[in-house]
C-alpha cells in the first residue's frame, strides 16, 4: 500500500513573504498538512480504497477518510500554485481566454472569486475549476470538499480556513485573500487547464 509523504514545497519557505510569511508556512505546510497526510495514512489501511489515486479516494471516501484525503488534496494544489512575488501578476495564453469567456474580464473574474471567498461562512475553500466543456466556474467548497466531487477539474484555490492567515492577518481575510492575487503561479494553473 502506498504511503503518503508531507509534499515538497517548490519554493524556499520564505519564498512567498510578505505574502505568506515563512512562519506560516512553517505551521501551515508543516504542522497542519502533516497532520493531515498522518491521518490519511492511518486511516487508509482497510478502507477498501487502498489502490486507488488520491483524487479517487476523494471521490470515494466518507467521514474521517474524505476530510483528511481531501484535506492533502486541497493543500497540494494549494501550495503547488505559488511563487514569489510579482507586480502585474496575471495569466496569458488559453486559460486567460477562457477566463475573458467564461467572466467577461480577468478583472471580473477576480472580483467574482474575491467575493466567493470573503463570504464563505466559516472554513473552506474557493475554488477556480474547469468543466469537461473547458468552461470555468467558481465554486465555494466547505471544510475538506474538492471540486473532483462534483466532476469538476481543480485549477486555482484558495484556502479560507483561518489557519491559513491567522498569524499575520487576523481576522482580515479579504486583505489576505486579495494580497494572494501576486504570488499566483500562473503557468502552474494554465498547465492544469491545459493538461490534466
Ligand atoms: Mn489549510
Amino acid at each position: 500500500m502506498k504511503t503518503y509523504e508531507l509534499m515538497t514545497l517548490p519554493y524556499a519557505p520564505d519564498a512567498l513573504e510578505p505574502v505568506i510569511s515563512k512562519e506560516t508556512i512553517a505551521l501551515h505546510h508543516g504542522k497542519h498538512l502533516q497532520t493531515y497526510v498522518n491521518n490519511l495514512n492511518a486511516l487508509l489501511p482497510e478502507s477498501g480504497l487502498e489502490e486507488l489515486a488520491l483524487v479517487e479516494i476523494v471521490q470515494k471516501a466518507t467521514g474521517g477518510l474524505a476530510n483528511n484525503a481531501g484535506q492533502v488534496l486541497n493543500h497540494e494544489l494549494y501550495f503547488g500554485q505559488f511563487r514569489t512575488k510579482r507586480e502585474n501578476n496575471i495569466p496569458e495564453g488559453e486559460l486567460m481566454e477562457a477566463i475573458g469567456e467564461t467572466f467577461g474580464s480577468f478583472a471580473k473574474f477576480k472580483e467574482e472569486f474575491q467575493k466567493a471567498g470573503a463570504t464563505l461562512f466559516g472554513s473552506g475553500w474557493v475554488w477556480l475549476s474547469a468543466r469537461e466543456d473547458g468552461s470555468l466556474v467558481i465554486t465555494q467548497e466547505p471544510n475538506a470538499q474538492n471540486p473532483v466531487q462534483h466532476g469538476l477539474r481543480p485549477l486555482l484555490t484558495f484556502d479560507v480556513w483561518e489557519h491559513a492567515y491567522y498569524l499575520n492577518y487576523q481576522n482580515r481575510r479579504p486583505d489576505h485573500l486579495s494580497a494572494l492575487w501576486d504570488i499566483i503561479d500562473w503557468e502552474v494553473v494554465e498547465a492544469r487547464y491545459l493538461h490534466n
